[in-house]
């Protein structure tokens, strides 16, 4: 028996709300216990301190029917969604609003409960239109305005001409005066200014700039020279588009690079003799070395498409903590196959999960959901369930400043979940991961055949399960066994629920 949204939202007293008979995601463990949260103050609560502190009863139960309770999930790079791109400005601003709102609203039926809106190299005036549309969002924390944007992601338009990709190479920019060429490109009010530290933890929202993170090739101009600059604003740089060597790659750590655009992707590629960018996962601190840089947090797409699914695996054993899952999203998502038109001219042709160019020959970004990626990920790397979900929650949100407030089930964290199971791929309950409106008559649907009674394929009785925390790898179906590694097991998303209240559920889609 579930809660519905209506009966939360009208709850008379603290809105306090217990998930119960439950397994949480808690590092790389999967804990047998409830959930408390309050859909006042969309937070997660201390349980033990609720209960017996306060004596405090919950305004509502609800029976989780033995699923899994993850943090919602954070997408760092996505172009658009929904036919929407961030990068196209429309004559009405009016309507470039109205198109946000629909991706947040859109997005937050795929589990990603917050994400960087992605700007692909554009004409300045392009930054100084949209910028101010895709800023963090978050402050007034309406659970109804779907995923949160965290930030602008600006990747480009300082990038190598030799690894443009898709981005169009009339636009890029060389910054010969370095950061001068940033401010002037992205405008002074987009930047900021140097010093006051704007994200913390109890406020993460207080003054926020519009950008969150830029990529681009520090071999570029004098890009080198801009990355204390631009991470003295507490904006993220990141490497990406790049001919950058292992030198040039390991100078940018060192000036303050923490994150690399996906990894492999339109980057030099690893060469024996000089490891290129890839090569900077293998920096360790030395232990008696006062340089404390660590190596990069990176993103990945493993849509099958961009990377071999063993270039992930080499990826991910390289430097765990830092592998995020990334799409890499093209307004494509959620739309049929076809030749599209996408910005600065170009057409781009959506088969499937693969978007490329017209003529097939670049890649041109994916059209694969940030679930997707992790049932790929899970299946190809033969990692845990909790390892699998880190990619997309807790490494994310450290990567960008918020590991206390998002990616996270601790308290105080923000209270943005998603209820999953996980179920064989080829028994035939599996179905679409919820893009758009699911199709409710659809044999795709997935609600009406769990894989077993306990609705995830634990199979550990209730009486077992409270209190309780045990390795994934002691629970039947969901441990990295041999037997599991390969085969096709499938995350599939049943519920999400944002600043505690919940705002999807595929049970109800059904009716
Ligand atoms: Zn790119």
């Amino acid at each position: 028996m579930t809660t519905t949204l209506h009966s939360i939202a009208t709850a008379p007293t603290a809105g306090v709300i217990k998930l119960t008979n439950c397994f949480l995601i808690k590092g790389d463990e999967l804990a047998a216990e409830d959930l408390w949260i309050s859909s006042r103050t969309g937070k997660i609560l201390d349980g033990q301190d609720t209960f017996y502190g306060g004596q405090t009863l919950p305004d509502a139960t609800v029976d989780l029917g033995g699923r899994i309770v993850s943090p919602g999930f954070i997408d760092v790079q996505l172009n658009g969604a929904f036919g929407f791109d961030f990068s196209v400005v429309p004559e009405d601003l009016e309507h470039y609003s109205q198109g946000v709102r629909r991706v947040g609203q859109g997005l937050i039926k795929t589990g990603v409960t917050s994400y960087l809106p992605t700007l692909t190299s554009q004409r300045s005036e392009v930054y100084h239109k949209t910028l101010r549309y895709l800023g963090p969002s978050g402050g007034a924390r309406r659970a109804e305005d779907g995923s949160e944007s965290l930030g602008a992601h600006c990747e480009g338009p300082f990038i190598s001409p030799g690894k443009h990709g898709i981005h169009s190479r009339d636009v890029l920019l060389s910054a010969p005066r370095g950061f001068p060429d940033l401010v002037e490109c992205y405008g002074k009010s987009n930047l900021g200014d140097a010093a006051p530290i704007r994200d913390n933890d109890d406020d993460p929202f207080a003054a926020p700039l519009p950008i969150k993170m830029i990529t681009a090739a520090p071999e570029v101009g004098r890009i080198a020279a801009a990355i204390p600059e631009i991470t003295s604003r507490n904006i993220i740089y990141s490497i990406g588009h790049s001919e950058a060597t292992f030198e040039e790659a390991t100078a940018a750590v060192e000036a303050g690079a923490t994150m690399i655009t996906h990894l492999f992707n339109a980057m030099r590629p690893l060469h024996h003799r000089n490891p290129g960018i890839f090569g900077v996962l293998g920096r360790k601190p030395e232990p008696a070395s006062t340089n404390t840089t660590r190596p990069p947090y990176f993103g990945i797409i493993a849509d099958g498409q961009h990377l071999h699914p063993t270039t992930v695996k080499i990826a991910y054993n390289a430097h765990p903590d830092g592998f995020i899952l990334v799409t890499d999203a093209t307004p494509l998502v959620g739309l049929p196959d076809g030749l599209y038109d996408a910005t600065n001219g170009m057409r781009i042709l959506k088969r499937g999960i693969a978007v490329t160019s017209e003529d097939s020959k670049t890649i041109a970004g994916s059209s694969i959901t940030l679930i997707e990626c992790a049932t790929n990920f899970l299946n190809w790397t033969g990692s845990s369930l909790p390892q699998t979900i880190k990619t997309i929650t807790l490494t994310p949100a450290k990567m960008l400043g918020l590991g206390n407030v998002k990616g996270t089930l601790e308290s105080g964290a923000d209270a943005d979940l998603v209820v999953l199971r996980v179920v064989d791929a080829a028994d035939g309950a599996v179905a679409s991961t919820g893009i758009g409106e699911p199709d409710t008559s659809s044999s795709q649907d997935l609600g009406d055949k769990a894989p077993d009674t306990a609705g995830n394929g634990l199979g550990v009785p209730e009486s077992q399960r409270q209190g309780r925390r045990k390795s994934e790898s002691a629970i039947p179906g969901l441990g990295p066994t041999e037997e599991h590694r390969y085969t096709g097991r499938k995350i599939v998303l049943d519920q999400v629920w944002k600043f505690g209240r919940k705002v999807f559920d595929r049970a109800d889609c059904k009716e």
